[in-house]
């Protein structure tokens, strides 16, 4: 039973890999001829997109945008704005009182509140919805390795407008557990933090955070239950300890919902001594 499982997704990625070939030019959204520019997604359907904070405030901790419902100034650019989101605001008190803190706790000697995350930032490229939604779910779901490249110069770009997120010493994905990396092939995050490492001239180090143990699939969890359901889920690794203390952080992934597995992972690098963690994503909703 595994055995047949292995091979067909061996097939299968063969084949998505074959297609690769044949294919180059066309459009990964519509599947339209690119032309000769080499586009993974062509230029009507990036135009598609909806670029973060390019017009719309977002929140200074999540990097959502703010809904006009949190009844918050939306004057302000969001550079000059410490404005933070209703969710930020309040989720403090409810986050992790059903999560086991150890009192021997890094986060505690740096006086900060384990209600708040962990991590001092998060930033993404874009909205999570239309066709950037649909690359993404293609992206994980199915065997589309050439996406990478688009999420990462859509990073890049995400990167040089904000300029909070200053020059960080390591960049890092979020982990996936060895199996799930095995029956997919590859981590997705990984191969976006690689191409945007690259664009950017960042150091790069794919294995600084592992999983200490499986989770489930957190698409199908509500959010309380996501949040315990990474709690405690990342480590970091002895070798990786040096890369991690005293250092600005930068931890890559596709898509932040909740921001629990982004906490959890700014978690484990604070405890081994992190001076920071900031977070980019591709898309947020
Ligand atoms: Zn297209
Ligand atoms: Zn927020």
């Amino acid at each position: 039973m595994g055995g047949i499982f292995i091979v067909s997704q061996i097939l299968r990625q063969s084949a998505a890999f074959a297609l690769d070939f044949v294919f180059p030019m066309t459009c990964a959204s519509c599947s339209e001829w690119t032309g000769d520019e080499g586009l993974r997604v062509c230029r009507e359907c990036s135009s598609k997109i909806k670029i973060l904070a390019e017009s719309v405030p977002i929140c200074s901790k999540c990097g959502k945008p703010i809904a006009l419902s949190d009844g918050l100034e939306y004057n302000s650019p969001h550079k000059n704005s410490s404005a933070v989101c209703l969710r930020c605001s309040v989720t403090g008190d409810i986050l992790y009182d059903n999560v086991f803190v150890p009192e021997e706790n890094s986060l505690r000697e740096k006086g900060v509140r384990y209600n708040a995350s962990a991590y001092c930032g998060v930033r993404a490229a874009a909205v999570y919805d239309g066709i950037l939604s649909e690359l993404i779910i293609k992206f994980k779901y199915q065997n589309a390795e050439r996406l990478a490249a688009f999420f990462a110069s859509l990073l890049f770009e995400a990167y040089g407008r904000y300029p909070e997120i200053s020059s960080p010493d390591v960049v890092a994905p979020v982990p996936l557990h060895p199996f799930r990396r095995f029956t997919r092939g590859y981590n997705q995050s990984d191969l976006i933090a690689r191409g945007f490492a690259r664009m950017s001239g960042l150091n790069y180090r794919e294995s600084l955070l592992r999983r200490a143990y499986s989770t489930p699939q957190q698409a199908k969890l509500s959010a309380a239950e996501r949040r315990k359901n990474v709690a405690g889920a990342f480590a970091v690794g002895r070798r990786s300890l040096d890369s991690v203390k005293g250092k600005k952080i930068l931890i890559i992934d596709d898509v932040m919902t909740t921001g629990s597995t982004l906490d959890a992972c700014a978690r484990a690098l604070m405890d081994a001594g992190a001076a920071e963690v900031f977070c980019l994503v591709v898309a947020t909703d």
